[in-house]
């Protein structure tokens, strides 16, 4: 039988509901005891819905009302190889060699510059920048450089702003390519898991001491706002082994922990048909709530979200210690302001007072990208113009 941790609530933002009876006024309690009552929530799900959605008021009070505060996401969609459970539009390096990244390279930088003076224009504001992919840190040490550059340089920063510069393989961090990130930058190094057997079944070239070393030496270059991933249910763990991994990342002092169920997708590896033993449902709630018990004392829960047939029908949970967290990851799943993509298969999405929300994705594949990306750049330009001209209404 298929666990329902959060009764009838369906799609990946179980949150949503919460957080508009939050700004109704509704008293926390009477909130979580409805969705036990009349939605069927399990009520440690609700009680943590409840909890995420009320740091997450606190945390976006300062942006209410601020419908010109934008976040973007940069995507670099190369990576060193492909991870067995991984459908995000990225490429690994062997397959997409030095000279065509180069040109995605230019193409990446054209689009932030067109988008940057368009936001400018429109009087938008850029409050939280995410780049991610892929692999961010595959860039050379010069390339990181010449990314950071232009986006310090599109005129329509905010003074109060964050930056989280994913790292995601430890394997790809070297001191020079640290060295070219600015020290406030919030750091994503994602081990997944700690254990070496678990590290190769799952198509990842690192170790778990690799991880260690970035972590290591990203502390000692100055950078005091680490993210470390962890995934439950990768094949042949149980609990166990879930609570060893968290310990030792926990052991490492990281400002925060993204807790990610397994689940990979349909055009993935394991999503394709490669055998692999699903955790039971009974085992991921045990090692999720293995994990909040081992968390708790240091973190708390600031966002969550759901994916198509995640592992015990649980979530994805953002732990972080308090007055780390990443704004960018609030705004994405909370929907409460616009978020501009740039690069290969990075979404836009922009909230329209009283309509459905005006949407863009660009091409997942590279080539495909550079190809349309004067098509692009004008399908962006109107959409923003259209989004102001309608918010402003
Ligand atoms: S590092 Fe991340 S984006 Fe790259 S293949 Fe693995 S899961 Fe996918």
């Amino acid at each position: 039988m298929v666990s329902k941790p959060y009764g009838d609530l369906v799609g990946v933002r179980p949150g949503k509901l919460a957080a508009n009876m939050l700004a109704l006024g509704f008293p926390p309690a009477e909130i979580a005891h409805r969705l036990v009552l009349e939605r069927g929530v399990d009520v440690s799900r609700a009680r943590l819905l409840v909890e995420v959605a009320l740091t997450q008021q606190r945390i976006l009070a300062p942006q209410g009302g601020r419908s010109e505060l934008v976040a973007m996401y940069v995507s670099v969609p190369f990576c060193p190889s492909r991870c067995a459970y991984c459908s995000f539009p990225s490429h690994s390096l062997e397959q997409y060699r030095r000279a065509k990244r180069e040109q995605y390279f230019a193409g990446l930088l054209l689009e932030i510059k067109a988008v940057a003076e368009e936001m400018y224009r429109l009087g938008l504001k850029l409050c939280a920048l995410y780049i991610g992919g892929g692999t961010p840190s595959t860039l050379d040490a010069t390339q990181i450089h010449a990314l950071l550059d232009a986006l310090s340089a599109c005129p329509a920063w905010e003074n109060q702003t964050e930056g989280t510069f994913e790292a995601g393989r430890p394997e790809t961090l070297d001191e020079s390519k640290l060295a070219s990130i600015p020290r406030g930058y919030r750091l994503s190094i994602n081990p997944q898991s700690m254990h070496d057997e678990t590290l190769a079944v799952i198509g990842r070239r690192h170790s778990a001491q690799d991880v260690r070393e970035s972590f290591a030496l990203a502390r000692s270059l100055g950078f005091a706002n680490i993210n470390m991933d962890l995934i439950v249910g990768l094949p042949r763990e149980t609990p166990r082994e879930i609570g060893a991994s968290l310990e030792q990342v926990i052991g490492l002092k990281p400002e925060s922990i993204t807790l990610h169920m397994f689940s990979p997708k349909r055009a993935s590896r394991f999503g394709g048909g490669e055998a692999w033993e699903r955790m039971s449902d009974k085992d991921a709630r045990e090692a999720s709530d293995l994990a909040a018990t081992k968390l708790r004392p240091f973190m708390h829960p600031y966002y969550l979200y759901r994916q198509r047939a995640i592992l015990g029908g649980l979530e994805n949970t953002g732990w972080s210690v308090p007055g780390k967290e990443c704004l960018y990851n609030i705004m994405m799943i909370a929907e409460t302001h616009g978020v501009i993509g740039v690069g290969a298969g990075a979404n836009s999405i922009f909230p329209v007072p009283g309509e459905a929300w005006r949407r863009h994705a660009n091409p997942k594949d590279a080539a495909l990208y550079l190809k349309r990306l004067p098509e692009l750049l004008d399908e962006k330009r109107a959409l923003l113009c259209a989004w102001r001209k309608k918010d402003e209404s």
